[in-house]
């Protein structure tokens, strides 16, 4: 039996996310998701993607290795157990691969201490994925786990881009450059976006903007990347669910020395209390568009704010670029608010970029064009699907 299946793990700091695909046709099998790992209210909720059957546990589950344990239970329920001869590799998600890491990346211990070592750049998710691999290595450890890191996407921008324009010797003491994020679905939207054009990736510039609770935008030529908006964290560029993106440093100084707030202080306020939330209570679009409907002044200016921000990086990029084949919107708001992807490009004809209002307000699962036919840069909606990509990327790597 040839073994085509794939795991992929999406470890979080209290959360796993898993999806079980079989690569001979990129099906589905299993998808599920763990919250509130050592919590008293964890729980597990797990789908048999064949049967359509759910199932729900809510008794607390401690840490991640029993996390990962039951998430195993619940797969031999189906017959899919983690002792499967199918499975032919288990895909890790990991935020950070710094510039050490430009591809995907069979794991051993060297790679390890590699992720262990960049657990500065990511304090956050780095820890959280290593435990994830090392639980799943201590259940399979003959199975080859694959680390698919969110910044490789990344790593072919050109030193103009990635540089900030610091004291070279300070910024590589600390490692201090833009490594960007998202780079998993940005490589997975702007090779779709070029088959929609029914064109090879090598043959389009692509401007992809992901927008999720976390957004980002990436300027991509000829299937590599060669900007994109988040930086050293997440937290540079676009105006996002809770972050604030881009603002002049000297705001946090201004914070620290008359605001009196500490470093963690300005590090919340900028990541959670800012973008959509800071702006308006909200951050979820939906709610947005229904106060912005009721007439509500706040949301409306959060709602131009987010807008104004994303045109300004369509417009750098398209200058980046310079020849543009493709706008895409991907992500939660990218893939269902007709109204940020119209007002986000309104009155860009000049640029050969609109939007048709019918075609833009059509929902659809697929990957679809919303530009006028015979329009000089296609728009594009595009779903992003980063387990099928680290899935792709595991399985191509194991040799099967
Ligand atoms: P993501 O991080 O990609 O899961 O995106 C989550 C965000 O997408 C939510 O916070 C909402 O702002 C947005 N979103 C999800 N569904 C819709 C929808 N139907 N219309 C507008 N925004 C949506």
């Amino acid at each position: 039996m040839t073994a085509s299946r794939v795991l992929v793990l999406n470890s979080g700091s209290s959360s796993v996310k898993y999806q079980l695909l079989d690569m001979a046709d990129g099906s589905r099998l299993a998808t599920g998701l763990v919250e509130r790992i050592g919590e008293e209210t964890s729980r597990l909720k797990h789908t048999d993607l064949v049967s359509g059957a759910t199932r729900e546990r809510t008794a607390p589950i401690a840490d991640h290795g029993a996390a990962l344990k039951s998430v195993a239970e619940e797969l031999a329920l189906d017959g899919r157990g983690l002792d499967s001869p199918e499975l032919a590799a288990i895909g890790h998600r990991v935020v950070h691969g710094g510039q050490t890491f430009t591809r995907p990346t069979v794991i051993d211990d060297a790679v390890l201490a590699e992720i262990e070592r960049l657990v500065p750049l990511a304090p956050l998710h780095n820890p959280a994925n290593l435990t994830g691999i090392r639980t799943a290595q201590a259940l399979r450890p003959d199975l080859p786990q694959v680390a698919v890191f969110d910044t490789a996407f990344h790593t072919t921008m050109p030193e103009s881009a990635a540089r900030y324009a610091i004291d070279v010797a300070t910024a590589d003491e600390h490692s201090i450059r833009r490594y960007g994020f998202h780079g998993t679905s940005h490589a997975y939207v702007s090779r779709a976006t070029a088959e929609l054009l029914g064109r090879a990736p090598e043959e389009v510039n692509v401007i992809v903007l992901h927008l999720g609770n976390g957004a980002s935008a990436s300027a991509v030529r000829a299937g590599r990347c060669v900007d994109t908006s988040m930086g050293l964290t997440p937290l540079e560029g676009l105006v996002m669910g809770t972050r604030s993106g881009d603002l002049d440093p000297a705001v946090i100084f201004h914070l620290a020395r008359v605001g009196g707030m500490s470093t963690d202080d300005v590090d919340t306020l900028l990541n959670k209390r800012s973008g959509l939330i800071g702006l308006c209570g909200d951050n979820d679009m939906r709610e947005i568009r229904r106060r912005i409907d009721a007439g509500d002044g706040a949301a409306e200016l959060a709602f131009e704010i987010y807008v104004h921000r994303l045109r300004k990086y369509v417009g750098a990029y398209y200058a980046v670029l310079g020849k543009v084949d493709a706008v895409a919107f991907t992500a939660g708001v990218g893939e269902n608010a007709a109204e940020v992807r119209a007002a986000a490009l309104a009155g860009l004809e000049g640029m050969g970029l609109a939007v048709d209002p019918a075609l833009n307000a059509v929902r659809g699962d697929g990957a679809r064009l919303i530009s006028p036919a015979g329009s000089r840069v296609a728009v594009a909606v595009v779903p992003t699907d980063e387990e099928l990509e680290i899935a792709r990327q595991a399985y191509a790597l194991v040799g099967n």
